[in-house]
């Protein structure tokens, strides 16, 4: 009986898009390896990233495609992550691969917890990942992290990232002190912040979470500005129409600063009650879902509002968002950090020249 060669499965494999990125695995170097052993054939797919929103269907499409070949008795398939960025070696922040800068148009409506959620979701998939608290008058993220007491310690020039739930994480609260900020202006700002970012020792990082401060106004643009690259920024919003018009600001101001909009997070979109399962759209819901449509940016998912998020926010318990709150809370959460890390990939694949396929 004949059996596939190489080239059959690659040609095959020619005809399976990544959805996402919208082009075929092969010629986003995605296929890493094919080993073929009479009817069995082993294919190794490098993911753009490991929180890939999309591998379960890209496995089934693989099969398929493979598996309609003559003389192919059984696929396997074997994943890996590679998160994808241009070089940086001239820039600023040499290690990282993205930066997401994560803003809202206004205070108070779960930017910095979306921040963590993002950061540690990410760093549970097997991504290398940092946060930066850079919302100098409301530092939040170290409660939210449990790092409050944490002194960050200096290594020569450079401040050493504090380690939490898997992310390296520096609050510009733990270095100075929010009343310090609250007199600074906007070209101070920027000098402090350019400063501040460069002297930490970032590492190897595949995304780097950045927490701006909310609103349109003049700090949250500088800090924006003095930042040396944003892959995109995600924009957090409550549903209600004044909440959502203040987001149409924010995602504006980005683009104004020609910072793509990686898409928006709707949080407190509605209330599951734990005990009786009646389920309350306090807010109004699915508005942000409809002005990310508007606005012409990728809607990531809902959040709802809910007790347990509060309390380990409050607690600095971010991994217990994912093993301790409600199955529809948790997938609620991964979804949006699947999404994000699937925006990140696209965005990266318009900017990046794809490499050509290496497999003999
Ligand atoms: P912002 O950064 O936009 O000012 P925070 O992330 O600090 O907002 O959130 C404000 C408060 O709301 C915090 O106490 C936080 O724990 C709480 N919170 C945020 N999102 C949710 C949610 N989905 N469910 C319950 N509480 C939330």
């Amino acid at each position: 009986m004949s059996r596939p060669t190489k080239e059959q499965v690659i040609d095959r494999l020619r005809t399976v898009n990544d959805p996402e990125l919208h082009k075929d695995l092969v010629t986003l170097n995605m296929v890493k390896d094919v080993v073929i052993s009479g009817g069995k054939v082993h294919v190794h797919v490098e993911l753009t990233t490991p929180a890939c929103p999309l591998k379960d269907r890209i496995s089934a499409d693989v099969q398929t495609a493979v598996g309609q070949l003559a003389g192919v008795d059984e696929v396997t398939l074997e994943f890996s992550a590679q998160v994808r960025g241009q070089s940086r070696a001239e820039d600023k922040l040499p290690g990282v691969k993205h930066v997401l800068a994560v803003g809202a148009g206004k205070g108070g409506v779960g930017k910095s917890t979306a921040a963590v959620m993002l950061a540690t979701g990410l760093a549970r998939s097997g991504a290398s990942v940092a946060l930066l608290d850079a919302d100098i008058y409301g530092p939040s993220i170290p409660t939210m992290m449990g790092v409050r007491a944490a002194k960050p310690v200096v290594d020569g020039e450079l401040i050493l990232p504090i380690e939490a739930a898997g992310v390296k994480l520096i609050s510009i609260g733990l270095m100075i002190p929010p009343e310090q900020a609250v007199v600074w202006r906007g070209p101070m700002v920027h000098g402090v912040v350019t400063q501040f970012l460069q002297q930490v020792k970032w590492g190897e990082v595949d995304y780097l979470v950045v927490d701006l401060p909310p609103g349109t106004g003049d700090v949250p643009l500088t800090l924006a500005q003095a930042i040396p690259f944003i892959t995109g920024a995600v924009i957090i919003c409550t549903p209600q129409d004044v909440a959502l018009a203040d987001a149409r600001r924010a995602v504006r101001m980005y683009e104004q600063l020609n910072v793509g909009c990686l898409g928006v997070i709707e949080n407190m979109s509605y209330y599951v009650c734990p005990e009786c399962g009646h389920r309350d759209e306090i807010f109004d819901h699915g508005g942000a879902e409809v002005a990310a449509r508007e606005l012409g940016v990728p809607f990531l998912g809902a959040i709802p509002l809910n007790g347990k998020l509060r309390a380990f926010a409050d607690a600095g318990a971010p991994e217990k968002y994912f093993t301790e709150t409600a199955d529809s809370v948790r997938h609620a959460i991964e979804s949006v950090v699947q999404a994000t890390a699937g925006q990140v990939s696209v965005r990266s694949a318009e900017q990046a020249d794809q490499p050509t396929l290496t497999i003999e």
